[in-house]
């Protein structure tokens, strides 16, 4: 059980973040919750993950892609929940166009948010973990991770950098009770994806579901989408006693995307 420890999980108003946050609530872990949306959905949101599972449930709306604004929430997580136990860097957002034609202010913000703000908030938790002589950091990376695709230039640099920095810090807090890993998913059906499928049957006029079809069959043997909560079982895994000495790997959750 988690309970009594306190996870920080960004981006966790939408998609994978907030299957995350569920299955470490579900543990009994507190949960600071972070991301951009409709300020009553959130407090909904907020009110019912706490309610559903008996546990603390704080939200901030930090913008990551400003460093200033991330060491200002592993501040307030701490002053607010009492600690840092696990932080998950989940936050992240895509841009689909040719290098050739790929906006430069697109390449800033992905790289601040998909690649920067996992090093600030790192930095701003390990000490807080260190102090305690326990955590947990997941970085939630991508099979363009480890594999690039075309048209993903600013995202495929972004997770590739994801995971080296999973393994240093992993190696710096090696004998420190500390374990930094990296989740590699393939395709999840989430708002992230469903813009791509979107943009992708405008564009050949054809319908979502052929074009969410046609998705898969370019990229996983395994013709089936990962859900939110299966990202949330394997992180909530990953802070288990179980795993205590798996660190510094980037692990795979991808319906055979990196095999084939
Ligand atoms: P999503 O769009 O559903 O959720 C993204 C979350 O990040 C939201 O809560 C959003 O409010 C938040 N966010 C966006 N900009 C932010 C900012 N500047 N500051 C703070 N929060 C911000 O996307 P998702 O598919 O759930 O993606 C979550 C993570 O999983 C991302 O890092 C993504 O790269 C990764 N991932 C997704 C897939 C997939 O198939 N969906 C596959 C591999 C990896």
């Amino acid at each position: 059980s988690l309970r009594g420890k306190v996870a920080l999980v960004t981006g966790s108003t939408s998609g994978i973040g907030l299957g995350i946050a569920r299955a470490l609530a579900a543990q009994g872990a507190d949960i600071m919750l972070n991301g951009f949306g409709d300020t009553a959905k959130i407090e909904d949101l907020r009110a019912s993950l706490g309610g559903e599972f008996g546990v603390r449930v704080a939200f901030d709306g930090a913008d990551l892609t400003r460093p200033a604004e991330i060491r200002r929430l592993v501040t307030r997580a701490e002053a607010d929940l009492g600690s840092i136990d696990i932080l998950v860097n989940n936050a992240g957002i895509q841009h689909v166009a040719p290098v050739e034609d790929f906006p430069d202010e697109k390449w800033d913000a992905i790289i601040a948010l998909n690649l920067s703000a996992v090093f600030h908030a790192m930095k701003s938790a390990v000490p807080l973990m260190r102090r305690r002589g326990w955590g947990r950091i997941v970085n939630i990376a991508s099979a363009h991770g480890l594999v690039a695709s075309g048209q993903k230039i600013a995202y495929v640099a972004a997770k590739h950098g994801v995971v080296g920095a999973t393994k240093t810090v992993a190696i710096e807090c090696a004998n420190d009770g500390i374990t930094v890993n990296a989740i590699c998913p393939g395709w999840v059906l989430t708002p992230l994806v469903e813009a791509q499928i979107e943009a992708r049957a405008a564009s050949n006029r054809t319908t979502v579901q052929d074009e969410a079809k046609a998705l898969l069959a370019e990229k996983q043997p395994m013709l089936e989408f990962t859900t939110p909560g299966k990202i949330g079982a394997f992180v909530a895994f990953l802070c288990s006693e179980a795993a205590s000495t798996v660190t510094g790997a980037a692990l795979s959750i991808d319906g055979g995307w990196v095999a084939h």
